[in-house]
C-alpha cells in the first residue's frame, strides 16, 4: 500500500487526503491546528462557486468535473455543503469581469443569461444598478459551506493528526512513499521555490435594514462586481435573514501568518460600507461580525500544482490566489493522480512551476515572506 503524508488540513490538503484514501493509499494528514479552524484560508461560513470563469477559461473543464465531486462528498458525509442558486458577475458591458465571464461561457457552452441594465434592475431588487451596468448570470454556480466541506473530507481519512506541526518536509519524508504539501499561507515555511505573497482579507456581515427577502438565496445569487477603477467586491446571500456577507477581492495588506493583524477596525470596514451604500439597496453600515483570512497569491494569480523540483515524490499544491476553495475536490484528485500515477490526465499546464523559472518574471514582493 502506498504511504502518503499530507501536510495541511485546509480544503486542499483535506481533499488530497480524501481522494488518496479513496484510491487505496494509506494517508497520514498533519495539521498544526485542529481543522476546520479559522487561522488559515478555509473558513468563514461560505465560499462562492461559479463556472463562467473570468480568471481564465482553462479553469472551466476542472469546474465541470468538480460539481459531481462536491455532491459525492455530501452523499458520503450527510453534510449539506453546496447550494446551487447561481452567481452574478456585474460590471459595465466592457469590464473584464463581464466580458471574460461571457467569453468562458461561450467557449464552453455554459448556461448563462446576459442581463441588460433594465432586466438586471427588475430581477434583483437588492442591487442598486447604475445606467450601463449589466450582469452575467451563471447557472452552474452557487456557494459552499467551507467548514462542513473540510469536516466532511477529514471524516474520510482514518489518520488525521491535529495540533501537530510539521517543521520540515524531511521530517515526514522518511517512512512514506510520497508527501503532499498543502500548507496554504504557511507554504513558504516549508518550500522556498514558490513565489507567494500572503495578503490579509476581511469579511463583514452587514445588517439588512429592510426587505430581508431580497437577500435570501432564492432571490439573491452570490455576486462579484467590478467597479470602473477595476476593483472587485463580492457578496454572498443572507443565510440568517439578517445580515449579508461582503468582502473586497484583494486590496488587503501584505502579511504573514505570524504577523497578520487579526483585529478588524474602521479602516477595514469603511471601504466595505461605502461599497454597500453605493451598490446595494437596504444594507446598513452596521456590521454584526467580521473575520480575517489570508490569500496566498502567485504573481499571475493562477495556482501552483506541481512536483517539487528537488524530489519527484513531493507534490505541492498552492491553489489559492483568492479563488481556490471551489476547486478543492478536483485539486485533491489531481494530487492523488500525481502521487499514485506520476501524472494526471487533467490539463494543469497553467499551474506548473516552470512559469516562474525565469527569476526576472518574479516581482520582488513575491519572493516569499520569511526572509
Ligand atoms: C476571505 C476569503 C474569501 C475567499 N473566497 C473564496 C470564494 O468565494 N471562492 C473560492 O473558490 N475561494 C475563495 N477563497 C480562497 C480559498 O478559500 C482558498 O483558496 C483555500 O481555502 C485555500 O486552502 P488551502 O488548503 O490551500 O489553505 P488553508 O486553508 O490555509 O490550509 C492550510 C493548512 O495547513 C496547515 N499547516 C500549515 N503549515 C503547517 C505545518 N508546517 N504543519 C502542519 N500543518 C500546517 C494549516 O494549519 C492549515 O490548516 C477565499 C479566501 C479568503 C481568505
Amino acid at each position: 500500500m502506498v504511504k502518503v503524508a499530507v501536510i495541511g488540513g485546509g480544503v486542499a490538503g483535506a481533499a488530497a487526503a480524501w481522494r488518496l484514501t479513496k484510491r487505496g493509499a494509506e494517508v497520514t494528514l498533519y495539521d498544526r491546528f485542529s481543522p476546520p479552524h479559522a487561522q488559515g484560508s478555509s473558513h468563514g461560513e461560505s465560499r462562492i462557486i461559479r463556472s463562467a470563469y473570468f480568471e481564465g477559461s482553462f479553469y472551466v473543464p476542472l469546474l465541470n468535473e468538480v460539481f459531481p465531486l462536491w455532491r459525492e462528498l455530501e452523499q458520503l458525509s450527510g453534510e449539506h455543503i453546496l447550494t446551487m442558486n447561481g452567481a452574478l458577475m456585474i460590471g459595465s458591458a466592457t469590464s473584464g469581469l463581464v466580458t471574460r465571464a461571457a467569453q468562458a461561457a461561450r467557449e464552453h457552452g455554459l448556461a448563462v443569461d446576459y442581463l441588460e441594465t433594465e432586466d438586471f434592475r427588475r430581477r434583483y431588487r437588492g442591487h442598486l444598478v447604475r445606467d450601463g451596468e449589466v450582469a452575467v448570470l451563471d447557472h452552474q454556480a452557487g456557494f459552499l459551506n467551507p467548514e462542513a466541506a473540510v469536516r466532511a473530507m477529514l471524516a474520510q481519512v482514518p489518520d488525521v493528526r491535529r495540533d501537530t506541526l510539521v517543521k520540515s518536509i524531511a521530517g515526514v519524508r522518511s517512512g512514506v512513499d510520497a508527501v503532499v504539501v498543502a500548507a496554504g499561507p504557511w507554504t513558504p515555511e516549508l518550500v522556498d521555490w514558490i513565489p507567494l505573497r500572503i495578503e490579509r482579507q476581511v469579511h463583514g456581515w452587514f445588517s439588512i435594514a429592510r426587505d430581508a427577502e431580497w437577500f435570501r438565496p432564492d432571490n439573491f445569487p452570490a455576486f462579484m462586481r467590478e467597479s470602473p477603477d477595476s476593483k472587485f467586491m463580492y457578496g454572498i446571500p443572507s443565510l440568517d435573514g439578517k445580515t449579508l456577507k461582503l468582502g473586497r477581492h484583494h486590496e488587503g495588506e501584505i502579511t504573514t501568518p505570524e504577523t497578520i493583524r487579526r483585529r478588524v477596525d474602521e479602516r477595514d470596514l469603511d471601504p466595505l460600507r461605502l461599497l454597500a451604500a453605493t451598490h446595494l439597496r437596504g444594507v446598513s453600515g452596521h456590521v454584526e461580525r467580521t473575520l480575517t483570512c489570508m490569500y496566498s497569491n502567485t504573481p499571475d494569480d493562477d495556482f501552483v500544482i506541481d512536483f517539487s523540483p528537488d524530489d519527484p515524490r513531493v507534490v505541492v499544491i498552492s491553489a489559492c490566489s483568492g479563488h481556490g476553495f471551489k476547486f478543492g475536490p478536483i485539486i485533491g484528485d489531481i494530487a492523488a493522480d500525481m502521487v499514485l500515477d506520476g501524472g494526471t490526465r487533467r490539463d494543469i499546464a497553467h499551474f506548473s512551476l516552470d512559469r516562474f523559472a525565469s527569476a526576472s518574471e518574479v516581482p520582488d514582493d513575491h519572493r516569499g515572506h520569511h526572509e
